[in-house]
């Protein structure tokens, strides 16, 4: 057999691996420049995906109001034409709306014109619901396709990834979603004690859902209640709170 032949099964192997990599793990730039964490240690970008939720989504504002946090909503076309006024509060109250697509597929599978249609759709509705278009695109599930990120910069949007994604939307206890959000305060523990932080220059992008691109009016509220016990922790750790709009500058280079 000749030595190509023998080599092809993991080169096939390898490729569909990098593959994988690319489209999927949150700091990798192989399918464009993403955004994935902030300027500084101390900032922290907590960020929703998956609403606006009537259920949920007026709760976490109340909530983020009490600690003055701003944060990122990712929001999805088909909620944003369901509640536009929801829309509006939550730009209202400070915070920054972000682009999820229109009916939150699997952008992996999505050749470019859907993708294009796709972040199209979106923006719009969040534009009806604002008279403001999105400057930042978050894609469903994190996965990403060779197109994904030129068309968002088309439509003038800046990917955004994350740190820390703890599954908040697992079927677990309140507790267990608690002990997956230490690493951000264990994080700022060391900041503040002026311990190396290895590789990490910038602070977390936390990845948590308001929402469920399944289900409308789903139940949120074990996230709701992880942010509860966390925010004035977290403030106490000295903590300052950031949308991705100031996240701009540097931390582009992952
Ligand atoms: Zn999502």
């Amino acid at each position: 057999m000749v030595p190509w032949l023998i080599l092809a099964p993991s080169f096939v192997a390898g490729f569909a691996g990098l593959t994988a990599y690319g489209a999927v793990y949150s700091r990798s730039q192989l399918f464009g420049h993403t955004v994935c964490k902030t300027n500084l240690p101390k900032q922290l970008a907590i960020t929703f995906d998956d609403g606006p939720n009537p259920a949920i989504t007026p709760k976490l504002l109340d909530l983020l109001d009490r600690y003055h946090v701003k944060a990122t909503f990712f929001v999805v076309g088909k909620y944003v034409r369901q509640a536009p006024d929801l829309v509006r509060e939550v730009c209202a109250r400070g915070h920054l709306l972000g682009n999820h697509t229109d009916t939150h597929p699997n952008l992996f599978f999505c050749g470019p014109e859907e993708t294009r249609s796709e972040l199209l759709r979106c923006s719009e509705a969040i534009g009806q619901a604002t008279w403001a278009e999105p400057r930042w695109f978050r894609p469903p599930f994190g996965f990403r396709s060779p197109w994904v990120g030129a068309l968002a910069q088309q439509q003038r949007m800046r990917t955004a990834m994350w740190t820390l994604i703890p599954g908040d939307w697992r079927p677990k206890s309140r507790e267990w979603l608690i002990e997956r959000i230490k690493p951000i305060a264990a994080r700022a523990q060391a900041v503040a004690k002026l311990q190396p932080l290895g590789e990490r220059s910038g602070g977390d992008v936390l990845c948590l859902h308001d929402g469920d691109f399944a289900r409308p009016n789903a139940d949120r509220t074990r996230t709701l209640s992880a942010l509860e016990y966390w925010l004035p922790r977290w403030r106490d750790l000295g903590l300052e709170f950031v949308t991705m709009r100031e996240t701009n500058g540097k931390a582009v280079e992952a």
